[in-house]
């Protein structure tokens, strides 16, 4: 038997090479940080319940012609995905004040915004995803015109498919994070969706309460944030009812009874 190969371990995520050439495992970790990892911990079963999510949302954007980089769910932790060459900008969608956005302008967090915003961030931890501008993404060649031209109409694309999924759900997509890779086929290439939509990158708040359904929980150190991503798992049909509770998995089984 041979080792599979690791090709990359991210903050959340680690990517194997896949059974065939162009594709990728991607294996979903517990592990949680924030603030440019100055902050790291973990969330039991955020793993699992990330990678049924993901799989559910990006199930349904390829349904209404989104091209993402999901090719199915392999086990609790892992899905097979094709390899992309990711952009280096993460695209943040913001349909309502928060977070970095009420910190910056000082606009109060919750105040619903007039238009959606798209901001982009150079994906670099060493400078700690500096925001920058589409001037930016010309000068230094990060990408073409014409691919932020498809990943400005995709974001808009998940960003209204995406409050309406929530919404029917009794959620309120505040803002959202994404990431997109090329596809390449021969010479050409084409841009996809790529990594992940879940809890850890969106801003969900509970349309009634208010309450935060996110990764907030965690970087606020507001508790219940194995229990946050659950209940959006059980609200998106993806947790049989009565079973939120259930242990999840093996490994958090294992780590409950302290084996
Ligand atoms: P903010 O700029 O307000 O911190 O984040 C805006 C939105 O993008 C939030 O939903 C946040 O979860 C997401 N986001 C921004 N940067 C990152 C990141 O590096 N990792 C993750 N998981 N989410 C991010």
């Amino acid at each position: 038997m041979s080792r599979r190969r690791l090709v990359y371990e991210g903050k959340a995520k680690i990517l194997y090479e896949g059974p065939e050439p162009g594709t990728l495992i991607q294996y979903f970790k517990d592990d949680a940080t924030a603030f440019n990892a100055q902050k790291k911990g973990s969330i039991a079963g955020k793993g699992v319940l990330n990678n049924r999510i993901s799989e559910h949302i990006f199930t349904l954007l390829g349904q209404i012609g989104v091209p993402t980089h999901f090719v199915r769910r392999l086990n609790m932790r892992e899905q097979l995905i094709r390899q992309v060459e990711i952009v280096p900008i993460e695209v943040v969608v913001r349909n309502v004040a928060a977070g970095s956005l009420s910190t910056r302008l000082g606009i109060e967090e919750g105040t619903q915004l007039p238009r959606t915003i798209i901001e982009y961030y150079y994906k670099d931890d060493a400078l700690g995803d500096p925001m920058i501008a589409d001037e930016h993404i010309a000068c230094f060649g990060w990408a073409s015109q014409e691919e932020m031209n498809d990943i400005a109409d995709m974001a808009i694309r998940v960003n209204d498919f995406l409050s309406g999924l929530f919404a029917g759900i009794g959620i309120r997509l505040v803002d959202f994070k994404l990431e997109f890779g090329r596809l390449w086929e021969n010479d050409y290439s084409r841009i996809i969706l790529a990594d992940e939509i879940s809890p850890d990158g969106c801003r969900l708040w509970d349309m009634a309460s208010g309450e935060k359904l996110d990764k907030d929980r965690f970087r606020r150190d507001l508790g219940g944030e194995a229990e946050a991503y659950q209940e959006v798992a059980r609200r998106l049909g993806l947790l049989p009812e009565g079973e939120a509770n259930m242990v999840l998995d093996l490994d958090t089984h294992r780590k409950k009874r302290g084996k």
